[in-house]
């Protein structure tokens, strides 16, 4: 409710979420990628994929309406082994939103906003069950800490962001992944990318992605190659690169990761009624 709120006060238009796509997030390429396959469907002739994330959808739509968000249903057929990590689902929702002609700091105001106005929300109107599950509402304090990913690894090794996320108690930015081709690389800095995640605090981990875009055809077209992607599920989306898209900076907010930091559970899978937990069987 209040995140529906948020984004509503906050002048962005809500949009209905699709299921299924021709062009949707490749996940990757992505070396530590735990995703198994994109599952498919053919109906009428067409190849159809189900929804990962909303990213290229995002792009294409917030050209018309300017500020957009979603509460987006994903399918990620992760890795069984990921059930141990405590934070993935195989279905999972995320507030996901994009901003036209948005930088990461617009990006970065909005969310500190929006941590901040989540603790008076929560301490307004649920001190009581939080005092039933016997714990304290976080307050968040933006703004947070900014790093790259750069420094992160040299202070903590490979295993940084379990490292610094354990090693700090408000949240923080981690800066510049080298990731999926719809990402910005910095004009500036060639091998640098205008890309974010917010990690939560106390070991919890990642909890937001999202960058600048990349809005031009043939930079998008070059990295599609790059990445050795078939370009076919692409062809939709190439030709609207190709109509023109717009510079753009979003986020995805994973709303059952903030759920378990919340509540401090052990496992996401305590914070949904119909659970989804890679290697484990579905109950309903
Ligand atoms: P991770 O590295 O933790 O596997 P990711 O970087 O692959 O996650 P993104 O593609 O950045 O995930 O997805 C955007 C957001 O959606 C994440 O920041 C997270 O909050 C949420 N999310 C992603 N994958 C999952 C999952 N399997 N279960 C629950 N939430 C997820
Ligand atoms: N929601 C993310 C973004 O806006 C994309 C993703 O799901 O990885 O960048
Ligand atoms: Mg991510």
């Amino acid at each position: 409710m209040y995140t529906v709120r948020f984004f509503h006060d906050s002048g962005f238009t809500q949009l209905m979420p699709v299921m299924l796509g021709k062009s949707v997030d490749p996940l990757g390429p992505d070396p530590g990628s735990s995703v198994v396959k994109i599952p498919e469907i053919e109906y009428q002739g067409e190849k159809l994929r189900l929804t990962t994330s909303m990213i290229l959808h995002k792009q294409v739509a917030v050209k018309g309406i300017g500020r957009i968000f979603i509460m987006s249903p994903n399918i990620r057929l992760e890795r069984a082994e990921r059930k141990e990590s405590g934070r993935h689902l195989f279905e999972f929702t995320q507030a996901d939103f994009e901003m036209s002609g948005a930088k990461k700091d617009d990006v970065f105001g909005l969310l500190e906003d929006y941590y901040r106005g989540l603790s008076e929300f929560l301490a307004r109107e649920a001190s009581e069950e939080f005092e039933a599950l016997g714990i304290g509402i976080f307050e968040f304090k933006p703004p947070f800490k900014r790093y790259t990913t750069h420094e992160l690894f040299d202070k903590y090794g490979e295993d940084w962001e379990r490292q610094a996320s354990l090693a700090h108690d408000q949240p923080f930015w981690a800066i510049c992944y080298k990731r999926e081709f719809y990402d910005k690389e910095d004009p500036k800095e060639e091998g640098h990318f205008l890309n974010y995640d917010l990690i939560y605090p106390e070991g919890f981990g990642e909890g937001i992605s999202g960058a600048e875009r990349e809005h031009e055809f043939e930079v998008i077209h070059r990295k599609i190659k790059r990445d050795k992607l078939d370009l076919s599920p692409y062809a939709t989306y190439l030709k609207f690169a190709k109509a023109g898209l717009i510079p753009s900076a979003g986020a995805g907010i994973g709303m059952e990761r903030l759920a378990r930091f919340l509540s401090k559970s052990k496992h996401i899978s305590e914070v949904t009624l119909f659970r989804r937990v890679p290697g484990m069987p579905v109950d309903i």
